[in-house]
């Protein structure tokens, strides 16, 4: 946590933030050791970032006052991820992972690899995947919450979506054996899909195309899908 991420109404009007949750409060003790009189980095989500000053920490509270909130976010990654649902373990982790790298639009959608029992996860709690959320945001030093969609179906997003999301942006579908390595150094917005743990199957593939996205590769080496999310992010922008 290398920012607490405070909620809007964290925050009194005199600038007092008084925070009780067994997390933050858990966290402040053992990663940050914090002591009454350390000054802190704080942000409110979707808002600005500063610093605040521990006033008093006891077992069930920690009171801060606010010292600044003049510092902006750091700047979104200009990317809508679109990934096919991953195993609920490793969809906690992705998506800590890449709201720490700035995304902040992300599809999870279904395609035929996708285990169907996927969809009937505890992860996909609203509330949990919030808390995954704010993880990557405090990790990061953000503040700018991503939104999450999900699309259960695979045609009628490809069809009824997909055509908006690639609307004056580049869509790129990373697969291996496409003929273009993943490109560098992108400025310009993109939509970015990524498979599950089998790959996408040829007909998606197929549709994907036709639909207007290019076929990309990161080499021949087949990464898993945190890895490779991570490195076309790293590579793209
Ligand atoms: N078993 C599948 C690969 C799945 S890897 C196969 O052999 O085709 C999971 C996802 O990560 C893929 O769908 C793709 O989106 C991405 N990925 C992994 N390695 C990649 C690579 N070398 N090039 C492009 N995409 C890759």
């Amino acid at each position: 946590m290398n920012l607490i991420l405070l909620e809007p109404g964290d925050c009194g009007p005199d600038g007092r933030v008084r925070l009780t949750d067994p997390r933050r409060l858990r966290h402040l003790h053992e990663v940050h050791r914090a002591e009454a009189g350390d000054t802190l980095t704080v942000g409110v989500r979707d808002g600005r970032r500063g610093r605040a000053r521990l006033e008093r920490f006891e077992r069930e509270a920690a009171c801060f006052t606010l010292l600044d909130l003049d510092q902006p976010p750091p700047a979104p990654l200009p990317v809508h991820l679109v990934l096919a649902l991953p195993r609920p373990r490793m969809l906690a982790r992705t998506l800590e992972h890449v709201t720490a790298l700035g995304v902040k639009q992300l599809t999870l959608l279904h395609t035929r690899r996708v285990e169907k029992s996927y969809w009937q996860s505890p992860e996909l709690d609203p509330a949990r995947i919030h808390d995954h959320l704010v993880l990557g945001l405090e990790q990061a030093g953000d503040t700018m919450l991503p939104t999450v969609t999900v699309e259960r179906r695979f045609r009628p997003f490809v069809e009824d979506r997909l055509p908006a999301l690639l609307a004056g942006r580049r869509g790129l579908l990373a697969h291996p054996g496409m003929p273009d390595p993943c490109p560098r150094g992108l400025s310009e917005p993109c939509t970015l899909l990524v498979g599950p743990e089998g790959g996408f199957i040829p007909y998606e593939v197929e549709r994907l195309r036709e639909a207007g996205c290019e076929g990309i590769h990161l080499g021949e080496r087949i990464l898993r899908v945190e890895t490779a999310v991570t490195a076309l992010l790293a590579r793209l922008f």
